[in-house]
């Protein structure tokens, strides 16, 4: 082989990924090499505020101190152990979460669909064993989000995700969301569950009512169902507090996090009570990374990080701060007809003759910065908890100048 041979044969490209990789996925044109912060890097160098921060994910930001020290540290210690044995880690991490939520049982693993994947079998479990066989029913809304496996896709109220994947998971009911009647109407002994995103991500940055919450928290009372929140993208500072059902004062009987929880690292964790706990046998569900110590070490230095009140402040005030620079830019463009959303988790939904551009002007904003979609007419900011007022300034003048440009066109 010739030496241009072999050094095109190493170039890699944005058109490799076209070649190699199995196409479920429309990456963007560039390929970011290097983070810091809020800021992103591509092959060419040119630069990108950061404001979906990997969908909710890299809540620090890239490449935070403590996270690369915490990382290095653990990395000569120890990575995997599966789970024949526990770890130091693990445990810390467990008992802070069970020390600040309701929950005083923790399970472990990658993501966020296997840790929904582990609600609803626990669920289902749960019912079974202290109720009746037939207790298996799972209240769903429509437009949620829960993960890409096959229960999680049954489960989420978004057939294009469940289409064409043969039998889906059974017994499994979709409502309007934020519409009680409707639950009521569909409710009876048979419920084992209902699952529900306090702010609904994929599906439009939507929040839940209050009344909505509480109703669906009175009415597991009454069937001895149990009430699931997925705070996959919600939870671990993202909208102010830890965990967004502390805005709600309603207990659930199973949490589901991920996303944030590892700052841009592979974890997620289900949450629980002693009640459920109590009925579970060994070996009834199990995973073989998740807890590793390499994960919870990261994951525990996140959350020390985010658990402190002068940090979930300062993310309400940023989220202030990021709604005031959108209801400006939305009074020169008349964009969006609502802005809504909680802390940094933002949703401009775009106004009825933009809709069917978006994907035209995410292309366009995509030159200077990274924000996301959300459902087929909203416009999400998930930025890193640690943004600062200088970077949302500076995001948001490239989105507007870049917006303005392209509906001018
Ligand atoms: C992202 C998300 C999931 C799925 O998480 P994965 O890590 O992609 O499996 C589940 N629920 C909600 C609310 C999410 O936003």
């Amino acid at each position: 082989m010739g030496i241009l041979m072999i050094l095109k044969k190493n170039i890699i490209t944005r058109k490799t990924f076209d070649e190699v990789m199995l196409p479920i996925y429309h990456p963007a044109s560039f390929i970011p090499v290097k983070g810091l912060g809020s800021r992103i890097w591509d092959q060419e160098g040119r630069d990108y505020i950061d404001f979906a921060s990997g969908i909710a994910v890299t809540a620090l930001g890239h490449c935070h101190p403590d996270l690369i020290k915490i990382i290095t540290k653990q990395s000569c210690m120890i990575w995997h152990t599966s789970n024949l044995f526990t770890n130091e880690p693990a445990l810390r991490l467990a008992k802070k979460l069970v020390d600040t939520t309701f929950a005083e049982r923790v399970f472990f693993a990658n993501s966020g669909a296997e840790a929904n994947e582990a609600a609803f079998k626990l669920s289902r479990y749960y019912s079974i064993k202290r109720f009746s066989n037939k207790k298996t029913k799972i209240i769903a809304f429509k437009q949620s989000f829960h993960g890409r496996t096959l229960f999680t896709v049954s489960v989420g109220g978004q057939k294009k995700y469940s289409n064409n994947f043969g039998p889906k998971v059974p017994d499994i009911l979709h409502v309007n969301f934020n519409d009680l009647n409707a639950v009521q109407s569909v409710v009876d002994k048979n419920t084992c569950a209902i699952v529900v995103e306090l702010i609904q991500g994929e599906g439009g940055v939507r929040p839940a009512n209050f009344q909505f919450i509480k109703g669906l928290r009175d009415i597991c009372n009454k069937y001895n169902a149990l009430l699931i929140f997925d705070e996959v993208q919600s939870g671990m500072g993202r909208t102010g507090k830890l965990f967004a059902y502390e805005h709600y004062k309603i207990i659930p009987d199973i949490l589901t996090t991920a996303k944030a929880l590892g700052g841009g690292f592979p974890i997620s964790a289900m949450l629980t009570t002693n009640k459920i706990s109590e009925l579970v046998e060994i070996g009834i569900h199990g995973t073989t990374y998740g807890g590793n110590p390499l994960a919870c070490a990261i994951a525990e230095k996140v959350f020390d990080i985010v658990n402190n009140k002068n940090f979930l402040q300062k993310v309400i005030d940023k989220g202030h701060f990021f709604f005031k620079i959108l209801y400006k830019i939305n009074k020169k463009l008349k964009i969006f007809q609502e802005i809504r959303g909680k802390g940094l988790l933002i949703g401009a939904v775009l106004k009825p003759k933009y809709i069917i551009k978006i994907h035209d002007i995410l292309k366009e904003v995509s030159k200077g910065v990274v924000v996301l979609s959300a459902g087929n007419k909203v416009i999400r900011f998930a930025p890193s908890l640690l943004i600062t007022k200088e970077e949302i300034e500076e995001g948001l003048e490239r989105f507007f100048q870049l917006t303005k440009e392209f509906i001018s066109r």
